[in-house]
């Protein structure tokens, strides 16, 4: 197996990966919160992590890839306690139980993760199929002393924690003082809390809250922080190899995590931790709140007043690949129509490809090019899965194959062995690692059904001439001509070819 670097945030370093547990893998990261339509943001988070998890697969890894559903707890302005909650705030609006609200946009969710060829987790847990295992979580967390019960709501005693384990404020890699004051900046009902830094655990719900559940300390529901905890170690153990998301939610969310988990199990959660960068749309944030977005079905479509012209997902997902995940990317309408043309190259030479063929065996100049590539690109996914990179070698690649194809180069000086590693690999990375949509495979497919077809009626037409059937020739003929299909005869035999 090739070996594997990246980048932790925890450690701020590109360490070798030693999974805990040679041969697997388990990955969770955090996924979306369903009470709106999935942004393009969130999609260049998630196509990240798809990259990321189709080539653990490809080195050969068993990965478990669990990326929850946050469906209770997450409140408007992402504050702790106080605020509304998100789904019960749609709910509320538009007149829906919550979790016709959850349904609705988790459906919308799945079915734009499928129109980016993004592949389903192997689990998705959603937060509020998992209310005994946080109580369960809370109940750890009181007993080893870092969490205090106050009117039936319960909050993480963040001062000790911080007094007796030296973890907090590390993945953020901020002091802790600034994280305090950003923490009293944003938080009400201070009052019950010892310290304005504690974070909720359980909140109980007032008369008016909507999801409420029985606990120990009261009707409510948990706090946002808990359930990715709670699920992970549910699903991968307390300690697993790559916990990820948006680098936006280093702080307060995944800090909060380490918080929790430790604080129930004094155990570090996840070994590396990857945080993909933001898209920012002309060069802010892309963002719902402050009208600095397009949504996936505007982009599709052209439909913005950022877009000269609807772009295919397929163009979208080899846009975002073009930039390493922990870059930021910036969406813009030039950007766009340059990927348009990127991905068309490739595909193109794609295509050249598969009609590329030599017998020829000796190994040449040509084939020891051909093969530094191919392997630069696996060097470089095995660099933190570096795709820009990557890319730019298919891309040497391409240049080499239009011109095997056009005659600039010999078809002859490359050796079958090199060239049929080339179609192994083209086909790898564009299909399996970077999950181009198979639609010029299936193309693929159906030209060689056409081409199949083509040789079966040209020869019935050879047969037909040899026997001296000139009806059946020339119906032959005839049909293809109204097909717009021109047959030629030539000293080499028959082509055909589209008028
Ligand atoms: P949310 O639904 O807001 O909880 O976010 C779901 C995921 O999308 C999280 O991992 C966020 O970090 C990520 N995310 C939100 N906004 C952006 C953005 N502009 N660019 C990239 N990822 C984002
Ligand atoms: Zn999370």
């Amino acid at each position: 197996m090739r070996k594997l670097y990246v980048h932790n945030s925890l450690s701020r370093q590109r360490e070798a990966f030693d999974p805990i547990t040679e041969g697997y893998v388990g990955m969770y990261v955090c996924g979306p919160t369903v009470y709106s339509d999935v942004h393009l943001g969130n999609c260049r988070t998630f196509t990240s992590f798809d990259v990321i998890f189709r080539f653990l697969k490809h080195l050969g890894y068993k990965v478990r890839y669990v990326r929850n559903i946050t469906d209770v707890g997450h409140l408007e302005g992402d504050v702790d306690v106080g605020g509304e909650d998100k789904i019960a705030k749609k709910a509320r609006l538009e007149q829906l139980e919550p979790m016709e609200v959850v349904q609705k946009y988790s459906n919308g969710f799945q079915q734009m993760m499928e129109t980016f060829n993004i592949l389903p987790p192997s689990i998705e847990p959603r937060a509020t199929g998992h209310i005994l295992e946080q109580i369960d979580m809370i109940k750890k967390i009181i007993a080893n002393g870092f969490a205090y019960e106050i009117n039936g709501s319960v909050y993480f005693d963040t001062p000790k924690f911080i007094a007796e384990e030296d973890a907090y404020g590390k993945l953020s890699g901020r002091v802790v003082d600034d994280l305090l004051q950003e923490t009293r900046d944003n938080l009400k009902r201070q009052d019950e809390k010892r310290d304005p830094s504690d974070f909720a655990l359980w909140i109980k719900a007032d008369a008016t809250h909507l999801m409420r559940w029985e606990s120990p300390w009261s009707t409510g529901f948990p706090g946002w922080h808990l359930e990715c905890s709670a699920m992970s170690t549910k699903y991968l153990g307390p300690h697993f190899d790559i916990h990820g998301g948006g680098t936006d939610l280093k702080f307060p969310h995944h800090e909060n995590e380490i918080a929790q988990n430790m604080g129930a199990c004094k155990c570090t959660p996840a070994k590396y931790w990857l945080h993909a960068n933001m898209l920012l749309l002309n060069g802010k944030k892309m963002s719902k709140s402050d009208g600095n977005s397009v949504m996936p079905q505007q982009l599709f479509s052209g439909e913005s007043e950022h877009l000269s012209k609807g772009f295919a997902p397929m163009v979208v997902r080899f846009f975002m690949l073009q930039a390493h995940y922990r870059s930021t990317l910036d969406l813009t309408n030039d950007a766009l129509l340059a990927a348009e043309k990127g991905y068309q190259r490739l595909m193109e030479a794609y295509k050249s490809l598969q009609r590329l063929d030599t017998k020829a065996e000796a190994t040449t100049e040509l084939d020891q090019e051909i093969s530094t590539l191919i392997e630069g690109a696996y060097q470089d996914m095995c660099d933190d899965f570096n795709t820009a990179k990557a890319l730019g070698k298919l891309f040497e690649l391409a240049t080499k194959i239009n011109a095997l194809h056009n005659g600039q180069l010999k078809l002859e000086d490359l050796s079958s062995k090199t060239l049929a590693a080339l179609k192994e690999a083209y086909h790898t990375f564009l299909f399996d690692i970077f999950g181009l949509e198979s639609s010029v495979a299936s193309a693929k497919g159906e030209e060689e059904l056409i081409d199949g077809l083509m040789n079966l009626i040209i020869d019935l037409r050879k047969g037909a001439r040899e026997n001296k059937d000139w009806g059946m020739a020339d119906k032959i003929r005839d049909t293809l001509s109204a097909l717009a299909v021109q047959v030629k005869d030539g000293k080499d035999g028959t082509t055909w070819s589209k008028k």
